[in-house]
């Protein structure tokens, strides 16, 4: 289904989509780079409203999400477009391919967390800020619903859309890929400083987590990893940061991501931050939550089950310290 993008002017032969900061000039009959919006008639169309390419209930640890809701499922959708073109995609078939889907209206979506007895909405697996409109629309009547949205997302977004979507996001995961502005804008076609501005603004709207996925001969020198964990530090400490190990995919063939490596993000982020993960990576001890003051276990995860611990509400039951995370 298509209805009428949001945020573009018509301007002489073309029109300009003001959605993200790649600002796409596009003649009558053509895509923009998310291949999600189209110039029909000298007006931009969201061809991919309620289109949805894939469906499934997923832990909420799995987005990953350690601070919300612990042990919930959600029902986790998303739909063919992305706006950036990273060359290790783990998803790259749905983001940069064209895959069949079905149309789902959000009254069906409503319905349907409710069968599932899901705790909301996660919009997932592709980039969910290319599915703007659908999502204003789904998420406000999943909210009616008393349904939770979770955006996972890259955060390349302009500043309108993203204040426009915000109060109806209660939690986000936000990739943050590289401290470096030109290996995100060459490598990955994306743009730092939006990215930056949209952890920022939501970490005060929502509960925010960050991923940092540590690609071999991308992001894996240690300069490169210190980068970010200052960065998070700068922002807020008590952000939760979840490291992620690379695997080859889709046009990307270096090795995974050595261990050591990962190993290093775990124990030096740890010195400046007070909840850091370690992901897509045998060791089970860098997905527990334990309390910053007392080292208490707070919440105990094995794969994506979680279990809590050492919480009284959002409190550690030793020491009293205040957790931040959403029961
Ligand atoms: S949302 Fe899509 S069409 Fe619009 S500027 Fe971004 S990539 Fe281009």
């Amino acid at each position: 289904m298509k209805v009428e993008a949001k945020y573009y002017t018509a301007q002489d032969n073309h029109v300009e989509c003001q959605m993200c900061p790649h600002y796409c000039k596009i003649l009558p009959g053509k895509y923009g780079l998310c291949r999600g919006r189209m110039n029909e008639d000298g007006r931009l169309w969201a061809l991919n409203y309620g289109e949805t390419t894939s469906i499934a209930m997923d832990p909420i640890e799995k987005k990953p999400l350690y601070h919300f809701h612990p042990g919930a499922q959600i029902l986790s959708i998303a739909c063919n477009s992305c706006n950036m073109r990273c060359p290790f995609c783990q998803n790259w078939e749905i983001s940069q391919g064209q895959t069949n889907t079905q149309y789902i209206a959000p009254e069906i979506l409503v319905r349907m967390l409710k069968d599932h007895n899901s705790l909301g909405v996660a919009y997932t697996y592709t980039e969910p800020l290319m599915w703007f409109e659908y999502i204003l629309d789904a998420g406000a009547a999943v909210r009616e619903a008393g349904g939770k949205n979770v955006l996972v997302t890259n955060g390349l977004i302009n500043e309108a859309p993203l204040a426009d979507i915000l109060p109806l996001i209660d939690a986000m995961n936000i990739d943050l890929k590289t401290m470096d502005p030109e290996v995100y804008q060459k490598t990955l076609k994306g743009d730092l400083a939006a990215v930056k501005r949209t952890i920022e603004t939501a970490h005060k709207k929502c509960h925010i987590e960050i991923t940092n996925l540590i690609v071999t001969g991308l992001n894996d020198r240690k300069d490169d990893i210190d980068r970010v964990i200052d960065y998070i530090a700068s922002v807020d400490p008590s952000i939760p940061l979840h490291f992620s190990r690379y695997y080859p995919s889709y046009e990307y063939t270096k090795p995974p991501t050595s261990v050591k490596t990962i190993a290093y993000a775990y124990e030096k982020a740890r010195e400046k931050l007070a909840f850091v993960y370690i992901g897509n990576v045998p060791a089970e001890d860098g997905s527990h939550t334990v309390c910053p003051k007392c080292r208490n276990l707070l919440i105990e995860r094995m794969y994506f089950k979680a279990m809590i611990k050492g919480l009284d509400g959002n409190k550690c039951n030793k020491c009293g310290e205040r957790i931040p995370v959403v029961i």
